[in-house]
């Protein structure tokens, strides 16, 4: 089954709809890291979240979904980029006792909020906050389109360490007098009964087959996803640039060099301590070498 997001809409209502599957790109994720099963399932979530919204606002740019918590797990994140890639990553507290497979949501990241930012190619950043205050991802995700987009929305979440779906409905404004006014509550209601195995193992024609064989289903070409990270050697540079002379020098004395590494892909980027000074002294250039 491949990576891939495929929207779809109900004829003759105000309904539509986005279906996504993910398998390589939640491989390419949880390769590079060592996290607990219960946080290897939020993240196929996360991700398979990030990719329905971005396709839903139809947003040509990046767009992030982080949960700020101040439970064991501290940070949740997933983003997409223009180019149909996907990156995420998560951080367990400091000291923070590893969470337990069978932990929910909301005991894993306990309160705090869910920040989405929204940065349009040449637009402006857009950033929308909602609190933790529902048991779920979706049901959190669902208060914020409610919030901040105003169309009712659902989605259905699921992944489980292999493979990572969802299914996201949405009421449009009613654009006619001529509508099928039951078609909102029914599609939910529909939506309802499907279950994460389903999700997760089918085919997204099937499953929207087995949900709504009764209805017109209008479907759409489907999108290609797959993993992808924004890191280069410049963004290192300026981050790095960020801890300021002092603090650079004082690495490179104790280190003689400076290794670092992306969180999202480990890429690994090393900079000589010629590297770091002709940064110091000329922090606007490109980087020079490449190693
Ligand atoms: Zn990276």
């Amino acid at each position: 089954m491949s990576d891939q997001i495929q929207r779809f809409l109900f004829d003759q209502t105000n309904v539509r709809g986005e279906i996504v599957t993910l398998s390589n790109a939640y491989h390419e994720v949880l390769d590079r890291h060592a996290y607990p099963p219960a946080v290897n399932q939020l993240l196929g979530e996360l991700l398979a979240a990030v990719a329905l919204l971005t396709d839903t606002v139809k947003l040509d740019g990046t767009l992030s979904i982080e949960v700020r918590g101040q439970g064991e797990l501290s940070l949740l994140m997933a983003e997409s980029n223009p180019g149909g890639e996907l990156r995420a990553i998560a951080r367990i507290a400091d000291g923070g006792a590893l969470p337990s497979e069978h932990a929910s949501f909301r005991d894993l990241v306990g309160d705090g909020q869910i920040v989405i930012t929204l940065d349009p190619r040449g637009g402006n950043r857009y950033q929308g906050v909602v609190a933790l205050d529902h048991d779920t991802l979706s049901g959190c995700l669902e208060a914020y389109f409610s919030q901040s987009e105003q169309l009712p929305t659902r989605l259905w979440l699921a992944a489980d360490g292999e493979r990572a779906g969802g299914l996201l409905l949405q009421r449009l404004p009613d654009a006619s007098q001529n509508q099928d006014v039951d078609a909102w509550e029914r599609s939910v209601h529909l939506a309802d009964t499907i279950k994460s195995e389903e999700l997760l193992g089918l085919e997204q024609r099937e499953v929207l087959y087995r949900l709504y064989h009764e209805e017109t289903v209008r479907v759409f070409e489907p999108k290609a996803l797959r993993f992808g990270c924004t890191c280069s050697r410049e963004r290192m540079s300026s981050g790095l640039l960020t801890l300021g002379g002092v603090e650079l020098r004082d690495i490179l004395r104790e280190q003689g060099e400076i290794n670092t590494q992306c969180h999202f892909c480990h890429t690994k980027y090393h900079y000589t301590a010629a590297d770091i000074e002709s940064l110091l002294d000329n922090p606007d250039a490109p980087s020079p070498t490449i190693h």
